[in-house]
């Protein structure tokens, strides 16, 4: 695809779903990806997997939730490739919970991963785009960024937030830096694991989640947005089922 072929792609959370996909996906267009997420041996899978269809990709140990790590993440990608064109912001979790159950452990963590995450990432890359004066962020949000129901309430609240962050960090960066957010409705992935209160996870799993779209719809989102040319910012895709109409 044009203006993906050849482009240097670190991606967070590569380690399943989502980003998985995108690695996937983006490596199969021509792209160099570099997988990031704490589960190395699954990203060793996907890397070979990735090496053995023809395409180029490494991988390494990542915890968004350590700036230093995460710095470290952008270092091993311009050592390995020579430079960084695209980040992707898309490492998250969502457990959802009631407010009354103060499961405050699982708000930090959420906080921690799909907020503080998302700033590493910028913090990150960004001096890397700056230096060169061109790169694009991608950041994963979720169609909870501009909806909230209950159990949402502080899932939904990170992806505000980072909602808020992509459209502040696009208008404060140089004109050549694009700033894409992508807003997936239920997709196959690993993430209702992430729910800890079993008969939420179950309702889930069977209510909102039962029509779901496969990580590529995602991925391929994720592609248009890169292979605009570089005056063209694609600003917000939200991908949802057909058949996802509540929220
Ligand atoms: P998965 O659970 O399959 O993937 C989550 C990824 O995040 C894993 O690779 C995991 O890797 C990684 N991750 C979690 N914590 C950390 C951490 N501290 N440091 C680095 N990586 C971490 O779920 P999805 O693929 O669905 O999630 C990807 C993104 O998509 C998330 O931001 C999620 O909010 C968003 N999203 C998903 C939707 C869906 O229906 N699937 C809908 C809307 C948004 P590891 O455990 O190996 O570190």
């Amino acid at each position: 695809m044009e203006n993906v072929k050849g482009k240097v792609v670190a991606i967070t959370g590569a380690s399943s779903g989502i980003g998985e996909a995108i690695a996937r996906h983006l490596a199969s267009l021509g792209a160099k990806v570099v997988l990031g997420a704490r589960r190395t041996a699954k990203l060793e899978v996907i890397a070979n997997s990735i090496l053995e269809n023809g395409g180029e990709a490494v991988y390494t140990s990542l915890d968004v939730t350590q700036p230093d790590n995460v710095k470290a993440f952008v270092e091993y990608a311009i050592d390995k490739y020579d430079t960084l064109d695209v980040f992707v912001n898309n490492a998250g979790l969502m457990p959802l919970s009631m407010i009354n159950n103060y499961k405050i452990a699982e708000w930090h963590q959420m906080i921690d991963v799909n907020v503080k995450g998302v700033l590493h990432g910028i913090a990150a890359a960004l001096p890397v785009f700056e230096s060169k004066d061109s790169g694009q962020f991608v950041n994963i949000t979720s169609v909870g960024d501009r909806w909230v129901g209950p159990t949402s309430t502080v899932y939904s609240a990170t992806k505000f937030a980072v909602r808020a962050i992509s459209d502040g960090l696009r208008q404060e960066v140089s004109r050549n830096i694009r700033v894409a957010l992508v807003a997936p409705g239920a997709t196959e992935s690993e993430l209702p694991n992430t729910i800890s209160d079993p008969e939420l996870k179950k309702m889930a799993i069977e209510s909102f989640r039962k029509d779901t779209i496969p990580g590529l719809a995602i991925a391929k989102a994720v592609a248009f947005a890169i292979a605009q040319p570089t005056d063209v910012d694609v600003n917000e895709l939200v991908v949802r089922p057909t058949a996802q109409k509540a929220y």
